[in-house]
């Protein structure tokens, strides 16, 4: 088979070589890798031995790909159950890097690296952002977190490895962002869209037009963001936004990314092993359609994970993508099944309401979901920024425009929801995860 690399205008690194490797060879890699890791695994790693154990399967067993559906499912609990470093397989002398995430209750989930594990690490990111058009000579300002989270020194090391200039700058003090923004001639950045949004603000706040500086590419990752939203960025900002997808659990960014055809994420198959499943049943959806995503790692060694269920929904896209990648892609990540809200017995998932917003012409992607319950009935408010030409217009325009949000809420969820307009910058900004939904049901429930 010839060697494909058709990315339009997209530089060269030899280490995104893989990326096009052909079907046949990457099957039979993942094959190999698959069996080691769950070798691994067995051998090491007590939960994992008494879950196969228990259903009479051994790591010979493992036959084809396919096989891996004979292997017990990881959840986020067994992280936790195992605290701190329960599902290690490998002795501490050998693991070079630890992070946790920030649980929201009790203690974080802890993950560890070794050496290896930091070079499989660095290879998926330096992918990640030759993908994405980025080459030596760019100056990437990265504004993830750095510390526990794996946002930001999971990316630096990469970008340092592409030969990018990398300015550490981490999350949080906007005016310092902008002023280096554009004093060092950044050309990309990496942060979580909704921060981003924020820093579009903060500079025009500042007399800095985002629009007129050289930044060009930006890797948005870390929370679920809409394609309405990406075109907001891209507008507001004149760059390509790209999406990059990962979790702590399997590696931390660089899972996958989308290329320049912006038309999915492409999953590193030859580290992480995915499939899509029916989320009740766990048995596979036909390709095309949607379900969760269960990843297993088929390179990593302090942590090994199989068949981790992420509850992200996604599906496959079936078709080989214009830039030539045989690396196969999965559409956006749109929601999480654990996002879901269930108002008046109707599933809604935050990111459709946004959707949904954002496509009203004078709104800005600040918005915040209030859910309460009154006398047993649920009740959804829905607060959104409007620019601020909205309140200079008389009191009919702005009705209008609560009615048209009101319609396409109610036309894309099904359920009537109260609109407050609000001025711009009245709802709270983040530095990193955007905190949109704010369910008071379970505060208001009566304790028994
Ligand atoms: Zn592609």
């Amino acid at each position: 088979m010839s060697f494909q690399w058709n990315d339009c205008n997209g530089s060269f690194h030899p280490d995104s070589a893989v990326d096009f490797l052909p079907e046949e060879q990457l099957r039979a890699l993942q094959l190999q890798r698959l069996r080691a890791t769950v070798m691994r695994a067995y051998d090491n790693v007590e939960l994992m031995q008494k879950r196969m154990d228990d259903i009479g399967i051994k790591p010979d067993d493992l036959r084809s790909l396919d096989d891996i559906r004979r292997l017990p499912f990881t959840q986020k609990i067994d992280l936790r159950d195992t605290y701190p470093y329960g599902l290690f397989a490998v002795p501490m002398s050998e693991v070079v890097r630890l992070h946790a995430s920030s649980g929201t209750t009790g203690k974080p989930i802890v993950v560890g690296y070794t050496h290896a594990d930091m070079e499989t690490w660095k290879n998926v990111i330096v992918r990640s952002l030759a993908a994405t058009g980025l080459h030596r000579g760019d100056i990437l300002q990265n504004a993830y977190g750095y510390g526990l989270f794996t946002g930001g020194l999971g990316l630096h090391y990469g970008a340092e490895a592409l030969g990018a200039a990398v300015i550490p700058i981490s999350g949080g003090n906007s005016d310092r962002q902008i002023m280096i923004m554009r004093d060092f001639g950044v050309t990309a950045i990496s942060c979580t869209p909704s921060y981003f949004i924020h820093l579009i603000e903060h500079g025009a706040s500042m007399g800095v037009d985002l629009k007129k500086l050289p930044l060009r590419v930006g890797v948005f990752g870390a929370e679920p963001w809409s394609e309405e939203m990406r075109c907001y960025i891209q507008r507001e900002a004149n760059i390509q936004a790209f999406d990059i997808y990962g979790l702590s659990e399997i590696i931390g960014p660089g899972v996958g990314i989308e290329c320049r055809c912006q038309n999915g994420i492409h999953i590193f198959e030859d580290h992480f092993l995915f499939e899509i499943l029916d989320a009740e049943t766990g048995e596979p959806v036909p390709d095309g359609e949607e379900g969760e995503l269960v990843l297993t790692t088929l390179s990593k060694q302090a942590m090994p994970i199989i068949r981790y269920r992420t509850h992200d929904i996604t599906r496959v896209i079936p078709t080989r993508c214009d830039c030539g990648r045989s690396i196969r892609r999965i559409a956006r990540i749109s929601r999480r099944s654990d996002d879901m809200l269930i108002i008046r017995g109707v599933n809604v998932f935050p990111s459709q309401i946004e959707a949904a917003l954002l496509k009203v012409e004078q709104t800005l992607p600040h918005y915040q979901i209030i859910v309460r319950r009154d006398r047993d009935m649920d009740d959804m408010e829905i607060r959104i920024e409007v620019t601020a030409d909205v309140f200079s217009d008389r009191v009919s325009e702005i009705e209008k425009i609560a009615a048209r949000l009101s319609h396409a809420v109610e036309s894309t969820t099904g359920i009537r929801a109260k609109i407050s307009l609000v001025e711009p910058h009245t709802i709270q900004r983040s530095e990193g995860k955007a905190k949109r939904v704010l369910d008071l049901r379970k505060l208001d429930a009566p304790k028994h």
